[in-house]
């Protein structure tokens, strides 16, 4: 896929930039150690112009996961929300992604360095796995301790893209992680919900990355009146589920067809993920959601 061509700007260490004009350090200390912070935000074109879908939430998760990693974050929050809305006008991009990077400067120590920079990226991105409902598989890659799990570090996803690349090879859309204790965490870049006599389960925080959009997808379970639970999932849990589904900035909602290759009873239409992900496009095109919007 071609993310950008010659006409298109990034914002870079406080400018926007054409990205094809952008250097990176090659001794950038997360280059080689995997200790940036990245964060995943959609823009959709509602009513009232385009509005970033929890652009707060998105930053203010970023912030958190920067204090935990000793990385400075040298703007403020209302300034990085209005740098996005600014360089989608700037890319001409309505239904879009944004990518924010947080990333040390030269340093080939493994201490914290002082020096950082910040990176924007835009590009227009349909749904991470397709429109289709996906088959998953349990992976045997496991994911390390709850610390590390918790926080949009790039290291982390090592163990992400090994699952997803295995779980491609052998067929499947995507990968379920376990943690160390063998319970599930979610999909390889997403929560995972499961549907069992019209109950959501969803695996409880502090062991998975808690999604933005899975916030949403509880809140919008308790105004449609379904019952929710957070708890710790055994994979044996899997096999007896009705349907599941997937929750994500990048995924969206997405229906789950099969695991290991067990067929969701239910089928995607007549499921409560169904019902859930009709509310969800409903609220993010809709402008009262949003703080902001672009005009
Ligand atoms: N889990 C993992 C491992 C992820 O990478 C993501 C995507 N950021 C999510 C869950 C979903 O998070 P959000 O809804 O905030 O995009």
């Amino acid at each position: 896929m071609n993310y950008y061509d010659d006409q298109t700007y990034a914002f870079f260490d406080g400018a926007y930039s054409k990205v094809s004009e952008i250097r990176i350090d090659p001794f950038s200390q997360s280059l080689h150690y995997g200790n940036s912070i990245f964060e995943g935000l959609r823009a959709y074109k509602t009513s009232n112009g385009i509005g970033i879908f929890k652009a707060r939430k998105h930053f203010e998760r970023m912030a958190e996961a920067a204090a935990r990693l000793g990385v400075a974050l040298p703007y403020p929050i209302d300034e990085l929300i209005q740098t996005s809305y600014r360089l989608l006008e700037i890319n001409g991009l309505q239904d879009a992604y944004i990518r924010p990077l947080l990333y040390p400067g030269a340093n080939m120590s493994l201490s914290a360095t002082p020096e950082s920079h910040l990176l924007i990226l835009t590009w227009k991105w349909g749904r991470l796995l397709g429109d289709s409902c996906v088959n998953l598989t349990v992976s045997d890659v496991r994911l390390p301790d709850a610390n590390f799990i918790e926080a949009k570090v790039s290291g982390r996803y090592v163990h992400s893209v090994m699952a997803t690349t295995a779980a491609r090879a052998r067929g499947f859309n995507d990968a379920i992680m376990l943690d160390s204790r063998g319970h599930v965490c979610g999909a390889a870049g997403a929560n995972l919900f499961i549907e069992k006599n019209e109950v959501l389960l969803t695996p409880a925080r502090g062991n998975i990355l808690p999604g933005i959009t899975r916030q949403t997808v509880l809140e919008l379970a308790k105004d449609m009146g379904i019952q929710t639970i957070e708890k710790d999932l055994d994979p044996s849990e899997l096999a007896q589920a009705d349907a599941a589904f997937l929750a994500g900035t990048a995924v969206e909602i997405t229906g789950v067809e099969s695991i290991d290759g067990r067929t969701m009873p239910t089928p995607w239409t007549d499921s409560i993920g169904y019902m859930i992900n009709r509310q969800y496009k409903k609220l993010v095109t809709n402008s009262n959601a949003h703080e902001w919007t672009l005009i």
